[in-house]
């Protein structure tokens, strides 16, 4: 049944697993000592400052360890270029953002959901985290737009434009 979905132009015949959830991960994909040592020492290297907003933050435990492309999505669950130190709401943000891009792809057939708790897909891995970081982009450019209309500007043109179009 999936294989009668393969998108045009895509090579793959037969989608690949990219992502497998496996019960010993943690929520950081790496066993959770591992992770302890790892934040601690991204915070000697880069501060005990939120990565995102740049705010300084009272505690370490305030600070979340991150990944820029979620594991979901095969992003590197321990690879440092791939995690950032954030605050708790930036990282709610972020995880919302992440979860709205994640939604797009399964909409669109970039990503599968498998059995067994794993997502496949016929783009190969580096396609995958491309087509994120795009889709990902994309909405927050909408949100952004979409502030500056709430911020009045464009929503007097859109009324002008409005009235105007009731003339015809
Ligand atoms: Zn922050």
């Amino acid at each position: 049944m999936i294989n009668d979905n393969i998108p045009q132009g895509c090579s793959i015949k037969k989608p690949l697993i990219i992502y497998s959830y496996k019960p010993i991960r943690t929520k950081f994909g790496i066993p959770l000592k591992s992770a302890d040592h790892l934040k601690k020492k991204l915070i000697e290297e880069r501060g005990q400052i939120c990565e995102y907003c740049k705010q300084n933050v009272p505690y370490p435990t305030s600070l979340d360890l991150e990944h820029n492309i979620p594991v979901y999505v095969g992003g590197h669950g321990y690879n440092e270029q791939n995690l950032f130190l954030i605050c708790k709401k930036c990282h709610d943000n972020k995880t919302a953002l992440d979860r709205r891009a994640i939604f797009i792809m399964k909409q669109i057939g970039i990503i599968i959901p498998g059995g067994f708790g794993s997502i496949l897909s016929f783009y190969n891995l580096k396609e995958v985290q491309i087509k994120f970081l795009e889709i990902r982009q994309s909405i927050k450019e909408i949100d952004l737009k979409k502030e500056i209309y709430k911020l009045g500007e464009n929503g007097k043109d859109y009324k002008i434009v409005y009235q105007e179009s009731n003339k015809l």
